[in-house]
């Protein structure tokens, strides 16, 4: 522990945003602080990655023990709801080295992995520290902290990565949600699922539900014998459907819509018939949402406390993680060349950070516009009218992949283009041709994909005996 309890920065919140910010500011030497109100491991939702995360863990020298703890991952599927197309994005076509293979997490093993990497690189973190109140207002611009057990400390800057309590955000009454994104999500893990249908080959599956539901299941394998489920849906339909099963006598209308939901979709139906509930059900009903301000000269807000956008493309810890890598950049200008020059250099990362948000979010809009392309009939086989133009294939795997931060203004007008078909061939040339095919196994087998990992998190855990 620091001397006097006097940090360079101190971080609210232990998840993944809050452990890569505290490493890349250790790496630039720093002195940091983690509070983190629970106890590591504890169970979260976000469990599918991205490609574009790959350079990242290798980069914080954690990929190693990833290959050795996680499922992998090779692309995408988008079904249907009844079954009847579904589409597969491979990342390797378009991802020729190692990062096309990606991951699939048991956040409670990565986000304590993460944390613990952060403290053996010399941040000091505290657990069971719950955040009560900050003061930004100090003339001199230090920082002072209250936690839980009467603890205080002080720091030259306060990050906030408190994820969906946005902790900052609510105190200084700057946090609007996106009423058009106004979603509900439902998740927990089943065992003794069967092994098919493309979880077998590690695929995240996205399986559309009908219109008026407007809304989708994420199934991904987390384990040799653990597969998570997540549905969200449109929050009109679930007060539609609360009404109903609450007529109906039915307490647990919650969990009864969660099972009504998988018996209407065909393939949480097949892969789950045989299966067995293996955790408590969690239920997120805050997003999507931003703040408006999310830096000052001694603040900065990142990952979900200051934006959270619907989970459709499993951009959340890589959007969370590569912020913190971008700011920490900015906050070593502040610290070593001034205000001036600091913020300077925060408006300019902070205007990539947001160009890559704004990116996600246009493509989530598209997801659910019914009178857009869908991407389980989007396949160089099908009927649709975008077949055949192979860049715009790559494209949409870039951006599958994870491809946010870096021509997050191209991407956007591509994605603008994609409204109208016609103009398809104008965008021809953007990113290398590439003869694209969507692969059913993405070339995966068992062995690749769950090979010898050691999930004994989830061999460990039980419906009793989980954190959830
Ligand atoms: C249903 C659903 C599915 C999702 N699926 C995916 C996916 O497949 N892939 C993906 O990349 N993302 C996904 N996401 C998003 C992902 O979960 C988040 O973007 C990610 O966890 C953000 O990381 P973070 O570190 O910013 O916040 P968190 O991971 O939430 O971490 C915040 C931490 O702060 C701590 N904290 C909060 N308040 C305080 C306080 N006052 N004092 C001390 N500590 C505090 C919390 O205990 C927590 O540990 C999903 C989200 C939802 C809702």
């Amino acid at each position: 522990m620091n001397q006097n309890d006097d940090y360079d920065f101190i971080i609210i919140g232990g998840g993944p945003t809050g452990s890569s910010s505290a490493i890349y500011l250790r790496r630039k030497g720093y002195s940091v602080l983690v509070l983190e109100r629970e106890k590591f491991p504890r169970q979260h939702v976000g469990e599918s990655l991205l490609p574009f995360c790959y350079p990242l863990f290798e980069e914080l020298g954690v990929l190693d023990e990833m290959k050795r703890r996680f499922v992998r991952k090779p692309g995408a599927r988008f079904t249907n709801h009844d079954g009847t197309s579904s589409a597969t994005w491979c990342f390797r076509n378009v991802i020729f080295d190692d990062s096309y293979l990606s991951f699939h997490v048991v956040r409670a093993d990565f986000d304590k992995m993460l944390l613990d990497k952060a403290q053996s690189e010399g941040a000091d973190v505290l657990e069971e520290t719950n955040v009560t109140a900050v003061n930004l207002d100090r003339p001199d611009g230090i920082v002072e902290v209250k936690a839980s057990g009467e603890k205080q400390f002080t720091a030259r800057f306060l990050i906030d990565a408190s994820g969906q309590d946005t902790f900052l955000a609510r105190r200084l009454g700057d946090k609007t949600a996106y009423k058009d994104l106004d979603r509900i999500a439902f998740l927990t893990h089943w065992k003794g699922a069967k092994y098919s249908q493309g979880i077998d080959v590690g695929l995240l599956q996205i399986c559309y539900l009908e219109e008026q539901k407007s809304g989708w299941f994420g199934i991904q394998p987390v384990g040799k014998d653990r597969i998570s489920v997540g549905l969200i849906i449109d929050r009109k339909y679930l007060k539609q459907e609360k009404a109903k099963l609450t007529k109906a006598g039915i307490a647990e209308w919650q969990k009864a819509l969660y099972m009504q939901e998988i018996q209407a979709c065909a393939l949480t139906r097949d892969i789950l018939e045989h299966a067995e509930q293996a955790q408590p059900l969690i239920i997120v009903s805050d997003f999507s949402y931003y703040a408006e301000k999310t830096y000052g000269k001694n603040f900065a807000m990142l990952g979900d406390s200051g934006k959270f956008l619907d989970p459709i493309f499993a951009s959340g810890v890589y959007l969370g993680m590569n912020s913190s890598k971008i700011f920490a950049e900015a906050l070593d200008v502040l610290f070593k060349e001034g205000e001036e020059a600091g913020m300077k250099v925060m408006a300019e990362k902070k205007t990539q950070i947001d160009g890559a948000y704004n990116l996600v979010e246009k493509f989530i809009q598209i997801f659910y516009d019914p009178k857009s392309f869908n991407l389980s009939s989007l396949s160089s086989t099908s009927e649709s009218g975008y077949g055949g133009y192979e860049t715009a294939f790559a494209m949409f795997h870039y951006l599958l992949a994870g491809d946010f931060f870096n021509s997050y203004e191209r991407y956007s007008d591509f994605l603008d283009m994609l409204q109208n078909p016609k103009q398809f061939a104008r965008w021809k040339n953007l990113v290398i041709d590439r003869p694209n095919v969507h692969e059913k196994t993405c070339a995966a087998n068992w062995e690749l994909i769950f090979g010898d990992i050691d999930d004994a998190y989830i061999r460990a855990t039980s419906i009793n005996g989980d954190q959830a």
